[in-house]
């Protein structure tokens, strides 16, 4: 027979019990600070002074890494633009999406109205969503009537406000669009385009500059290269005043794409000349430039403390043909020796890690440490990540290649190593499993010479352990053959599985 003080005591010991489940399940508490996910173009892992560059200053971006969480080990979801871009969005591989490739300024939307994307979870629970630059995920339906309302766009898929420059500055068309329309377009003189017209022939040159896909009309509304940094920051800039002038405490998402520094590398001639790395490193000058701008607009505005900045390009660097002289001699730009993959091996394009492991920079001073994180992350880890953060579950088929790695991003994991596997997307497939990386050998039969020299010539996987080796120099296939046929059958199952998300 239980006395009443033993009774007492269990149902303190039941209650404390009880209080103990609900403490080890419950999410930590939802927070919603303001957004900024600014994606440079092309920026490689050794582009900035916080990175190790030398011949380039960056004082704008180190800063931001003085006060936040620095990543040595954070990837582009792919090694070229548009299936980064994709994946981000939507938290899907882009590879396992026919049409996700490099797109042309004529293609349709890639991103199907109602899906779950960054922007539009985060408008389920009150942010007011924009971009701004580069976007490069299609426009309307293929092929892109640019001369009336263009839908879908940016505003079906979860933004609010829309400045985008539609595909890239080295293809057509050479014209911003707000929201549905594009900008000082003169009905008389109606946009057509051409993607039969290669770069450098006779039709491709839009203000002197050779561009992929001629263009003819639309001549008022032509933006001007050497101007394109400045429009995107000075429309960032505005985007952020007047979430803090509708004074009505809903946060914001801005989604700020530069097109710093992908071809035509064309920056204000008040940067010509200022880095020791030829244009390709005054573009970056412009960059940091843009960066401090959005920063200082912050600060000005009393809100960067609450306000989660993150930076990250969307692929790694590589020298180009940049002005017509190169495209006619098909020869490249120089950077006088600056390393702009750092210690990495491969460009731009590559599945080696200077195809995807990038700068990524993330500031928001109410809530993080600064420091630096070795974690393996991806930005295609933002959708899953974002949705903890702000209290909500990603249901169903919703981002199915997104891990959460809000712990890891905060800094809040003092042993973090984020992702288990990655799958790094180059012109082939490779997989990272923790600090092991395997390159399978290539299925591609016919290779264009630029494929070849971006990928490797190997006909037999090859293994990498870049805790030792981040230089992808030695070998060690031979060496751990079961280690290659686990990661070979690892590679497979999340192809053939459809997703990936734990
Ligand atoms: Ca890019």
């Amino acid at each position: 027979m239980l006395t009443t003080k033993s009774l007492r005591l269990l149902v303190l010991f039941g209650w404390l019990f009880f209080q103990s489940l609900c403490w080890a399940t419950a999410p930590a508490a939802a927070a919603q600070p303001n957004i900024i996910f600014i994606l440079a173009d092309d920026i490689g892992y050794g582009d900035l002074g916080c990175y190790g560059a030398k011949q380039i200053r960056t004082p704008h971006c180190d800063g931001l890494a003085r006060d936040g969480l620095r990543f040595t080990d954070a990837h582009a979801p792919a090694a070229v633009c548009t299936p980064t871009r994709y994946a981000f969005m939507t938290g899907e591989y882009a590879w396992r999406r026919p049409g996700t490739g490099i797109l042309p300024g004529t293609a349709g939307l890639i991103i199907e109205p109602g899906r779950t994307t960054v922007p539009a979870l985060l408008k389920r629970v009150g942010y007011q969503t924009g971009v701004v630059g580069k976007w490069h995920l299609g426009l309307g339906t293929t092929p892109t009537d640019y001369n009336g309302e263009i839908r879908p766009g940016p505003l079906d898929i979860g933004f609010d406000e829309a400045w985008i420059l539609p595909a890239t500055g080295d293809r057509t068309p050479c014209v911003w669009v707000e929201n549905r329309r594009v900008v000082g377009l003169d009905p008389a003189d109606p946009i057509s385009l051409d993607y039969g017209v290669k770069r450098g022939e006779p039709g491709s040159f839009v203000r002197g500059i050779p561009r992929i896909g001629g263009q003819t009309g639309g001549t008022a509304a032509l933006w001007k290269d050497d101007e394109i940094a400045d429009v995107i920051a000075a429309k960032s800039v505005a985007f952020i005043e007047r979430q803090v002038a509708r004074n009505d405490d809903r946060p914001f998402f801005l989604y700020l794409c530069t097109h710093d520094i992908h071809v035509p590398r064309v920056p204000h001639e008040r940067f010509r000349g200022s880095s020791t790395a030829g244009v390709r490193g005054d573009s970056v000058h412009s960059f940091d430039w843009t960066v401090g701008k959005v920063l200082g607009a912050l600060e000005r505005l009393k809100i960067a403390d609450d306000t989660l900045v993150i930076l990250t390009s969307d692929n790694g660097g590589v020298l180009d043909p940049n002005g017509p002289d190169e495209v006619n001699a098909g020869t490249v730009e120089t950077n006088n020796g600056h390393p702009h993959n750092g210690p990495l091996r491969g460009d731009k394009g590559s599945c080696f890690e200077g195809g995807t492991r990038v700068p990524f920079i993330l500031r928001w001073p109410a809530r993080v440490k600064p420091g630096t994180s070795a974690a393996l992350v991806c930005h295609i880890d933002m959708l899953h990540s974002l949705a903890t953060l702000t209290g909500q579950m990603l249901t169903g088929n919703e981002g199915p290649d997104s891990f959460d790695l809000l712990p890891d991003l905060l800094g809040e994991k003092t042993a973090g190593a984020g992702r288990t596997t990655l799958v790094e997307q180059g012109w082939m497939l490779a997989l990272r499993e923790g600090t092991w990386k395997l390159v399978p050998p290539p299925k591609i039969k016919k290779k264009t010479a630029d494929q070849q020299e971006k990928s490797p010539r190997a006909a037999q996987p090859q293994l990498y352990q870049l805790a030792t080796d981040l230089g992808e120099e030695h070998d060690l296939a031979k060496e751990h053959p079961e280690r290659v046929q686990r990661m070979l059958e690892t590679l497979e199952q999340i192809q053939a599985q459809g997703r990936s998300r734990p």
